[in-house]
């Protein structure tokens, strides 16, 4: 068993929440929240009753919204949002974790997938969580032992088929997959169009940073002149991301003949979920600066990326909290000092309360026992939230470490790994009742004296 099956046990005991209903209402006394889980669950339920359908158009939901619940059901729905695309995240990352880009630098093959998102969320301007989970799946059944039955369990039909369409037949010869990616752009549906799209463009412009490892330069020509034509099938839904292919293209003397158009992408119910877009650019700019590590230091581990974005998928998974600052800090805690990233630049990109949280998580040590040391001395003056963080950084650790044994590591060095982090744990302890719960069953495990739990405070704010 390794990490992989470990974080997938947990995605297989946890659905993925549904995005309108969700116990995820803080700061109210619990018969209130279930009150208004029970109102909630009718309203939704007779409203689809009404509808006879599944979705909701954005206009529809706005309607509901006002006449209903209002503002109460929309706060619900953020969190289940958040926490929608924090679980498609970590499926993606943990199906890829064993795979590599072509490039040289044998990138995380997850930054794929995350980039693709990004390019739908900055430069297409969508923030649909529909869209962004397409994007991030939109390779798990192509490349991946994850078969579209898991998918259409996980996601639901809409994600299933989206991803369907976007994935080859790779019983197929390879130049006939090419051939009918070229025939089936132009029939596919708007919503693998988009994906496509910002598939190929994420794929050009890899391929133009570096070649391949055995590539020619004719065989990345021919690729080109290949994304061209499956391009060309794809135009005339948005012309952003086509403006953006026809520059790319134009440096290699491909122009298409027609102009970039907009297409009819309102029939498709995709409302815009704003908060998702620092979320998807925390993942990219993290999965950018980690792309040369790996957990643990050790070779034979996951890609270090799979370790923020874990946090995360306990933060809100387990501890539910979806507040997307500290989501945001969550995927970032450990990039100020890779790449010349610094706490300015985090503070400039995602606003100061994810820049302050960054700060305090960032220790300049590399060893593990100084940084556990740096942590132990800070932790009496750590806000709420930088705690939350550090204990859930320490059960992603400590549940992978408890089933993986990392490249040169000695039993020593785990069992004091176990040591410092347990120590750290009674340092940080009265911070999260569920994460603490959480600790305390791997010190069990471990053999090591567990602290008592007291913690039943409100989390406060940032
Ligand atoms: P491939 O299909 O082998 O590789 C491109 C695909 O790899 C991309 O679409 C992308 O898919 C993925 N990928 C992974 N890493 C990168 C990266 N860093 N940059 C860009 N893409 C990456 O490419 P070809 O089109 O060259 O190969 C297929 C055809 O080429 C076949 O017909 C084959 O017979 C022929 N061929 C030609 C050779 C030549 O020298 N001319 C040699 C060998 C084969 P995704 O989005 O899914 O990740
Ligand atoms: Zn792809």
């Amino acid at each position: 068993m390794d990490g992989y099956i470990v974080i997938n046990k947990l995605i297989k005991d946890s659905k993925p929440p549904h995005p309108i209903f969700l116990p995820g209402v803080k700061n109210v006394s619990p018969i209130i929240r279930a009150l208004y889980s029970m109102i909630s669950v009718i309203t939704i339920k007779s409203h689809k009753w009404f509808m006879q359908d599944k979705r909701m158009t954005e206009t529809e939901e706005k309607a509901y919204e006002k006449f209903t619940l209002g503002y109460f059901v929309k706060e619900v729905k953020n969190e289940a949002i958040q926490k929608n695309f924090i679980w498609c995240l970590n499926f993606a990352a943990e199906a890829h974790k064993d795979q590599k880009r072509k490039d040289i630098e044998c990138t995380p093959y997850i930054n794929h997938p995350i980039g693709v998102a990004y390019i739908i969320s900055e430069e297409a301007g969508i923030t649909s969580l529909d869209l962004l989970r397409g994007c991030l799946l939109h390779d798990t059944v192509e490349d991946t032992s994850v078969v579209i039955d898991v998918i259409r369990a996980r996601f639901g039909d809409y994600i299933a088929n989206l991803v369907e369409e976007v994935t080859d037949d790779k019983s197929l010869p390879k130049q006939k997959r090419k051939d009918l990616q070229v025939i089936h752009a132009r029939t596919s549906s708007p919503q693998a169009k988009m994906v496509k799209l910002a598939d190929k463009l994420y794929n050009l412009r890899d391929l133009d940073r570096s070649l391949p490892k055995g590539w020619t330069e004719e065989r990345r020509r021919e690729y080109y002149e290949w994304a061209f034509q499956v391009c060309e099938g794809l135009r005339g839904i948005n012309s952003k991301l086509e403006e953006a292919l026809d520059e790319f293209f134009k440096t290699k003397g491909l122009i298409s003949v027609r102009e970039p158009t907009d297409g009819p992408l309102e029939d498709i119910p995709w409302p815009e979920h704003e908060e998702l877009k620092p979320l998807i650019a925390a993942a990219n700019l993290a999965a950018k600066v980690h792309r040369r590590r790996f957990l643990f230091n050790a070779s034979n581990s996951v890609p270090y990326i799979n370790h923020p974005i874990s946090i995360a998928f306990i933060i809100t998974e387990e501890a539910e909290i979806y507040d997307t600052s500290v989501l945001c800090a969550a995927m970032l805690c450990d990039v100020v000092g890779e790449d010349n990233t610094t706490v300015e630049d985090i503070q400039e990109m995602f606003g100061r309360q994810v820049g302050t949280l960054v700060a305090e998580l960032f220790t300049h040590s590399s060893s593990t026992e100084d940084k556990f040391k740096i942590q132990m001395n800070k932790a009496h003056s750590l806000s709420y939230h930088a705690k939350v963080i550090i204990l859930a950084g320490m059960i992603d650790n400590c549940r992978r470490l408890e089933v993986f044994e990392p490249q040169g590591w000695s039993q020593q060095m785990r069992e004091n790994y176990f040591k410092w982090a347990f120590q750290l744990s009674t340092a940080l302890a009265n911070t999260h009742p569920q994460l603490e719960l959480e600790l305390n069953n791997i010190w069990i495990g471990q053999g090591l004296k567990t602290f008592p739990m007291q913690s039943k405070e409100e989390p406060q704010c940032i």
